[in-house]
């Protein structure tokens, strides 16, 4: 708990941005705060050690920070999910609704090379969960097995988790 403070502290609050009316959760302060950067990554460590993952799927583009850290610290692979047309081999990719149009993710075909590979997806924020989702649905196409989805932050008031929990379980450090 006194962990999550810590972190939970070290987040700042950026108004108007991207754009006015909204309040983004800024984690630049926490990954130059060497206290912060650390304790959250000792917290999933001890939680993700006993998992037996074989892979940390990271979404673009904060989620390769935290996610490639985590995969280090596990001693396992590393595997992004990219936003459309940063691949650069075969992929699968997956459509999904924004407040104004669409967006696409994307993974490699042969992402995970080892047959029903244990994979926890992970990202910095859940928000409406339509990112986290349409990557859920990508490492199911590959035939992974989705072990388990983590974010730093769960803005709960957007209901993301909910829709979330129907690919897999969600675990979330802060909520706001
Ligand atoms: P969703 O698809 O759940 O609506 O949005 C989540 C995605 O948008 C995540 O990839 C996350 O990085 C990004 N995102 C949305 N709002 C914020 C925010 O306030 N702070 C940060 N750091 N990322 C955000």
């Amino acid at each position: 708990q006194a962990d999550k403070e810590l972190i939970n502290n070290s987040i700042r609050d950026v108004k108007d941005f991207p754009k006015e009316g909204i309040v983004f959760k800024d984690i630049t302060t926490l990954l130059n705060n060497k206290v912060a950067f650390q304790t959250l990554m000792n917290h999933l460590e001890e939680r993700y050690k006993s998992y037996d993952l074989d892979y940390v799927a990271g979404i673009d583009s904060r989620g390769f920070i935290f996610g490639a850290a985590l995969a280090d610290r596990l001693n396992i692979g590393f595997v992004p999910v990219r936003k459309k047309g940063k691949l650069p081999s075969t992929t699968v990719c997956e459509k999904y609704e924004l407040e104004y149009g669409f967006d696409e993710v994307e993974i490699h075909l042969d992402a995970f090379p080892i047959d029903n590979a244990r994979v926890l997806l992970i990202d910095d924020l859940i928000a409406t969960g339509g990112t986290a989702n349409a990557s859920a649905k990508l490492i199911k196409d590959v035939k992974a097995n989705l072990v388990e989805t983590c974010f730093l932050i769960n803005l709960t008031f957007l209901n993301g988790v909910k829709r979330l929990e129907e690919h897999a379980p969600v675990y979330t450090i802060i909520d706001i």
